[in-house]
Formats: structure tokens, sequence, C-alpha cells
């Protein structure tokens, strides 16, 4: 089946101070550490770089979400932790695909089945914003102690007009409400400021992954998806904190994959030397240099200087 990788993602031009990424990683102890370092480069910022040859096709490493939600169609057909594919016979009853899933999910489940969420889940779905849901679970889990508020400050934001401003200031106040409504303690959602409302929404609009399944399973999710209002081709968005750091190349030596859930599979497409960095591609590589270029620029705010794009082609 094909896959669109990513999505939306992001470029580093600020230096962050390097953190432990391992979190992010679903390696176990038993497993070799992943052959990529981090670094800061003076051209572009972070990057991701090869520590060994890595053969094409190989798995670089997994990632697992920091957050992630299914999209509006598959709402009642994706697994509400990890997006993969509910047996039909499930569709009506709990959300999860697995006992494993519901216990994980046990925190911020409670936390967002204490609120009513009519209008909040009304005004994103008339709008087809599917990022608001992305905080609303972040939310959830900072309440329930799954995650902390400043879990995705690492990540480079988004540049946003006053316009954009202002309509995430909607979303913001019903969001707020509806927790304040549900009798969360004002301690717990203490956090939950406009401001903060803002800089993790500028934050996801760059570095979320918009996620289709390649395990054969997309077809059946979406012909049981109820209500599916415009049938949207994605399962779901997740933020990951290490897929964030690969840069952009349109002509890329590495991809991501989903299989069957939402953990992403970094790939590399051909064979990498010791000390290469590794890119993927936040767009389609398949449009002309122009229409790259033009998505690029208002998707993720720079132009691309990649070998493709400097040769014309
Ligand atoms: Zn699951
Ligand atoms: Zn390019």
């Amino acid at each position: 089946m094909a896959v669109t990788p990513l999505l939306s993602r992001r470029f580093f031009k600020k230096q962050f101070p390097l953190f432990s990424f391992y979190s992010s990683f679903s390696t176990t102890t038993s497993s070799p550490p992943p052959p990529i370092r981090v670094a800061l480069t003076e051209s572009v910022g972070r990057a991701v770089f090869a520590t060994r040859p890595i053969a094409s096709g190989d798995l670089i490493h997994t990632a697992t979400p920091t957050v992630c939600h299914p999209s509006s169609s598959s709402a009642r057909a994706a697994c509400y932790s990890c997006l993969a594919a509910l047996p039909h016979s499930q569709s009506q009853g709990i959300p999860f695909c697995s006992q494993r899933c519901h216990q994980r999910s046990k925190g911020y489940y409670d936390v967002e089945m204490k609120a009513n969420w009519v209008a909040f889940n009304d005004y994103c779905w008339t709008r087809g914003l599917k990022y608001p849901f992305l905080v609303k679970r972040l939310v959830c889990m900072v309440i329930s102690g799954d995650a902390r508020s400043d879990t995705l400050d690492i990540l480079q934001p988004a540049n946003l007009t006053p316009e954009m401003v202002l309509k995430m200031e909607e979303e913001f106040l019903l969001l707020r409400n509806a927790f304040t409504k549900a009798l969360i303690a004002d301690e717990h959602i203490a956090f939950l400021t406009k401001q903060w409302y803002i800089n993790i929404l500028a934050r996801i609009r760059i570095n979320a992954f918009r996620i289709e399944l390649a395990g054969g399973l997309y077809e059946d999710l979406l012909a049981s998806a109820v209500a599916s209002v415009e049938a949207e081709a994605a399962v779901g968005n997740a933020v990951y904190l290490l897929p964030s750091f690969y840069n952009h190349d349109c002509d890329p030596n590495a991809h991501i994959i989903w299989i069957d859930n939402a953990d992403a599979k970094l790939k590399a497409l051909r064979d990498i030397v010791e000390g290469e960095e590794l890119r993927i591609c936040y767009i389609d590589a398949s449009l002309d240099r122009n229409a790259r270029q033009e998505l690029l620029s208002r998707g993720f705010g720079f132009q691309c200087n990649c070998s493709r794009c400097l040769h014309g082609d």
C-alpha cells in the first residue's frame, strides 16, 4: 500500500540545550543504541548524523509519539492510544486496541472523560482543525502526570501571524472552559494559559506528522469509520522528538514509515556512510522544484538548498 511519509515538520535555526532524546526511542535495554547522533551545525542548526555505515533498507530506529491523536475520520476505528486499527466488534466500545494501550492511557483518558467536549470538538471539526486535539491530549497528560508541560519546548516553533493567534484564542477558551467546568482544580491547570496554548500549537504546526499506516489495515479502518465528515486520508497526527531533528532534503537518504500503529520507523533509503547527515523529505518529493519550494517556504518557513533544488531538478 502506498505510504505518504510525514507532512509537517520544522527547521532549526535556534540553538536549544541538547538533552536526552532517548525517551523517544522504543528500544529496550537489550537493544543496541541507534546508530545516530544529534549535533548542532553552523549551517542548518540541529541535525542527525550516522555514527556508522547504514545499509539501504535498514531500520535506523523506531520512535514512539510524545503525543498523538486519531483523525476525525478514524475516531471510532483507530486505537485512541496507538492508532492501530480496532476490531470491528469494538467500534462502539472501549477505544483501545489492547489491555496495554488501555492501561497506559488510563491517566489522561480518565481526565478527558471528566469533561464535556461537545463545544470544543464541534468547533474544531467544523473548521477542519486537527492540531487542537493534540494539545487537548497533551493537557490531559500533563494534568494526569503523564507528561510535563514543557515537553515540547525543545522543538522549533512556527512563526505565527496575528490572525493565526486570534483564531487560536477561541480554541483556547473552549479548551480551558471544558476543564474549568469539569471542576478540575485550578492548581492542576495553572499551566494552561493562553500563551502556553499558543506556544504549544506553534510547535505542533511544524512538527506534527500526519500518519498513514502501511500495514494494509487502513482501508478497513476507513470503511468502518463512522460519520466521517471529510474522510481525512490519515489515521491521525503525532508529534515526536527525535524524528523532528531530521532536516529536509528533496532527495532524502532516509524516510519514515508507519506499519500498523503510531510508532515511527526511520529507514535508510540508500547506503549511508559514517558521519553522513540523515535527512528526510517533509513533502511529496515527486513535485517539481517550484511546487516544492513553495510548499517548504509556506509550510516550514525555509528555502531548500538541497543539491536537487540547486541543480534545478
Ligand atoms: Zn493501541
Ligand atoms: Zn530541495
